[in-house]
């Protein structure tokens, strides 16, 4: 892929200048620099009383951010969605109560509250529910200090742009992980999308489909690509690459030697209680590691 014809926004040689990485502010953090952003907490937010207690130690830990969804993609209609605007209140206080920033994945623009309905939905159930559509875009992006788009709407481009939209009248950047089927040219130029609006934008590398022990196969090559030809930093989601918590450990330390500018990683007190990512939970204590190997190796890089 011809990058600068593509991609122009983002890219990073223009003729014979070579621009820096872009520094993109996420809360009182700079993201895109020597000090590695450490984005750390439950896939998705279960009870209040959990959440507190994970983001407790997980802060403990060396978390500079939080996360724990609120509307969740799933695969399986029948799995928990979620606990939508419930969780957007069980945030609001965590931010208050730990004074640490927020990120999460906006799924759309709107959701109905589907499992508050007996399925199949009659016509009047149907016409009921419309009434209830959720605000989604609203509801996150207004507490969330970095918003994001989940891999599975990795080519949304009309939501992208709504997003991006949004977060520019917030004054607030996003990130855009990944789909997991697209080529790196494809991904690039879903980022050139948000970016030409004049949105802040961070990558996320989160693994592509495969079929190997790794529930999607590592693209950790594909940082140093990214980072060689634009300007965009890149956020490393080793959990979703692992999908084993024993394997989360040794990605997010390549991650970090191939130049990563920032980490997702998911954390868990009681793995088995989980109701999304289960098996790639890892403890605050195993994260504690990762963010010290991670303090000890940014500014040698
Ligand atoms: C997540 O971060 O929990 C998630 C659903 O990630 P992805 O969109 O990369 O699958
Ligand atoms: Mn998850």
């Amino acid at each position: 892929m011809d990058i600068l014809k593509s991609c122009p926004t983002i890219a990073r040689c223009v003729g014979s200048e070579v621009k820096p990485t872009n520094i993109v502010k996420v809360n009182n953090f700079s993201v895109g620099g020597n000090r590695v952003l450490i984005i750390a907490g439950p896939c998705s937010v279960r009870d209040e009383q959990s959440f507190f207690e994970n983001i407790k130690q997980t802060q403990r830990a060396g978390a500079d951010i939080m996360r724990g969804g609120a509307f969740k993609p799933r695969t399986n209609p029948a799995s928990f969605q979620g606990l939508e605007n419930g969780a957007i209140e069980i945030i609001r206080k965590a931010k208050k109560h730990f004074n640490m920033g927020y990120a999460c994945e906006v799924t759309g623009e709107t959701r109905f509250p589907v499992n508050q309905y007996t399925l199949p939905l009659s016509k009047e159930l149907a016409d009921e529910i419309t009434s209830k559509k959720i605000d989604v875009l609203n509801a996150v992006t207004q507490v969330a200090d970095l918003p994001w788009i989940g891999s599975r709407n990795g080519q949304s481009y009309d939501f992208i742009q709504s997003l991006a939209i949004k977060a520019i009248t917030l004054d607030k950047p996003i990130m855009l992980k990944r789909g997991y089927w697209m080529t790196l040219g494809e991904y690039c130029m879903a980022l050139e999308y948000v970016a030409r609006l004049g949105c802040q934008v961070i990558a996320c590398l989160r693994g592509v489909n495969t079929d190997t022990k790794y529930r999607f196969m590592p693209d950790i090559s594909d940082i140093a690509e990214i980072k060689a030809r634009t300007t965009v930093p890149v956020i490393v989601d080793p959990s979703h690459m692992a999908g084993n918590w024993q394997y989360v450990e040794e990605l997010a330390k390549e991650a970090i030697f191939a130049g990563a500018d920032g980490l997702i990683i998911e954390t868990s007190l009681e793995r088995e209680k989980e109701l999304s990512d289960k098996d790639q939970a890892i403890t605050p204590d195993d994260l504690f590691k990762i963010v010290e190997f991670t303090r000890e190796t940014e500014n040698s890089r």
